[in-house]
């Protein structure tokens, strides 16, 4: 058990050296969905203005709001955004962590670690967040 913590510690400094606070979570997340521009999902179009929540846009013409975590793991995500970043990290480099490990690492209810880490382990196999873990992965 004392090794799997040092190994973890090891592992995530380069994560929360880059993604220190939910700020810098959803600016990544937002540079990320929209890295080809912005278009909206409802009619389409291209224009848009700052939304009301931090990193969200707003379509300028049909004025849906789409916030940075919509359409990816981390939408209506209950917990930091920092701590599900940290989690999803761990989960996708250790598979074989439970939940009551994580629970404590991060100090979140072992039940709420438990549907997340369910959550990311399904979308790695429908791979339709692949390309945004990917992404995370990267920070070593
Ligand atoms: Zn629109």
């Amino acid at each position: 058990m004392k090794g799997k913590v040092v190994d973890y510690e090891e592992l995530v400094i380069g994560l929360r050296k880059r993604f220190p606070t939910d700020d810098a979570c959803l600016k990544f997340l937002a540079d990320f969905k929209w890295k080809d521009g912005f278009k909206c999902t409802k009619c389409g179009h291209t224009n848009y203005c700052k939304g009301k929540t931090p990193y969200s846009r707003r379509c300028t013409r049909c004025k849906k709001e789409e916030s940075a975590t919509a359409h990816t793991i981390f939408h209506r995500c209950k917990i930091p955004m920092t701590k599900a970043f940290e989690m999803a990290y761990m989960v996708c480099n250790k598979n074989e962590l439970s939940s009551g490990f994580l629970s404590k690492k991060l100090k979140i209810r072992q039940m709420t670690c438990y549907t997340f880490q369910k959550k990311i382990k399904l979308c790695l196999k429908d791979k339709e967040n692949v390309p945004l873990l990917a992404e995370i992965m990267k920070s070593k």
